[in-house]
């Protein structure tokens, strides 16, 4: 089959949730796909980053096998001999003492919001059924019910009411609001360090520092939703260490699976965690021995090929070189690490368009920003690639 017959197979059976780019991919490896056509693209997107460690990793790839010829699937009614690892390494590398595995990333969303209302009656003692989470404008935590019911995206809220009470709205970015927003009732204010899909905003310089000041002083906890941002993508493990702050609870997901299978965690200390006795909260597949063996390689990858280093270093490289390109129609360049917002004052997707049939994969998010999200792993030399196109597509497009 080409192309066109797998894009028409899709386009009949399939709900149409997604507006894709018309390019189907057969294979992938590190920082590089094939199509069916035989055409090769470097992925700039990088699964919106879950695929930090870039595609099919040889070592996660290992884990992945190994473990599938072993035991995939015990449920937690058992113990299994994977989970415990994942445990303890997730320890080492962050710091927390304790994490709550989940599948994908909404699920980690709703268990830590689940956590922070249930540490909030059972240990700040607010009245029952009154706990306030505080959430930000431009928000993206996921697309389950509760959690598009805080969105602030009208695309993503309209039709699907009516929505869990509970959770009040404050301006990104801004101290005050946030400030005036909490009561006595609130249990926590639940944020991205850096927002992706709202295009990569990185919020004022000391935002977080303050938030997690005004957290400590009224006893609300402060939850960081890592999951696109964590991982190396921003330069750092987690991109709340930009702010030098401590979260009370830090949400991965994404790359925690290194591409392979959703895996994701809510991170926490026993005080908040500890909140959840036997029965209230769960997951069939969640903490699955398939799910920790694969999690504990991406993880071991991670830091054995010093990813957040490069994200960091290559970064930098990348934007400054992004800079340096003139044109009328940019506005700016902005990001953290391997993670950086190209945005425009026209619509995005032509350029995008433009720039897959130069060979180079990416998105644009809401209209006007091209996201440019590349495994970790990429190279100097293969972002150099990227930006003699990205010139030549942004001159000659209009
Ligand atoms: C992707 C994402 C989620 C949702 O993760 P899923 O695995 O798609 O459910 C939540 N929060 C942030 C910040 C994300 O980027």
């Amino acid at each position: 089959m080409n192309t066109n017959e797998y894009i028409a197979l899709e386009e009949q059976y399939g709900a149409h949730n997604y507006h894709p780019l018309d390019v189907v991919i057969e294979k992938g490896e590190g920082v590089w796909v094939t199509d069916v056509e035989g055409k090769r693209y470097l992925d700039c997107l990088a699964a919106y980053s879950a695929l930090n460690q870039g595609h099919c990793h040889p070592k996660i790839m290992e884990a992945f096998l190994t473990q599938a010829k072993k035991v995939t699937l015990t449920s937690r009614a058992f113990r299994n001999d994977k989970l415990p690892l994942l445990y303890k390494m997730l320890h080492d590398i962050t710091g927390y003492e304790m994490a709550l595995p989940m599948n994908s990333g909404a699920e980690a969303v709703e268990t830590a919001i689940k956590a922070a209302r249930k540490w909030g009656y059972t240990v700040k003692h607010i009245p029952e059924d009154k706990a306030e989470i505080i959430c930000a404008t431009d928000n993206f935590h996921g697309r389950t019910t509760t959690i598009v019911g805080f969105s602030t995206e009208e695309q993503y809220r309209k039709d699907f009411g009516p929505f869990t009470p509970g959770f009040r709205i404050v301006t990104y970015g801004d101290i005050e609001s946030l400030k005036a927003a909490i009561t006595p009732n609130t249990a926590a204010f639940l944020v991205e360090p850096i927002q992706g899909e709202a295009g990569i905003i990185v919020p004022p310089e000391g935002y977080l520092r303050e938030a997690a000041r005004l957290c400590k002083e009224n006893n609300v906890l402060l939850v960081c939703d890592e999951i696109q941002s964590g991982l190396g993508r921003s330069g750092k493990l987690f991109a709340f260490e930009y702010d030098n702050i401590r979260p009370d609870m830090v949400i991965i997901g994404k790359a925690l699976g290194g591409g392979f299978y959703p895996v994701s965690a809510v991170l926490s200390n026993r005080d908040i965690l500890g909140v959840f006795k036997p029965g209230e909260h769960g997951s069939t597949f969640g903490g699955n021995p398939l799910a920790a063996a694969v999690a504990i390689a991406a993880l071991t990858v991670l830091v054995d090929e010093h990813l957040v280093e490069r994200s960091f270093e290559l970064g930098n490289y990348f934007m400054t070189r992004l800079r340096a390109i003139k044109d009328a129609h940019i506005r700016e360049v902005r990001g953290r690490g391997l993670w950086i917002g190209f945005v425009l004052d026209v619509k995005a997707r032509p350029y995008c368009v433009a720039l897959m049939k130069e060979g180079i994969l990416c998105k644009e998010t809401h209209e006007n920003v091209i996201r440019f999200a590349p495994p970790l792993v990429i190279t100097k030399g293969e972002i150099d690639w990227v930006c003699e196109r990205i010139e030549q597509v942004v001159h000659s497009i209009h």
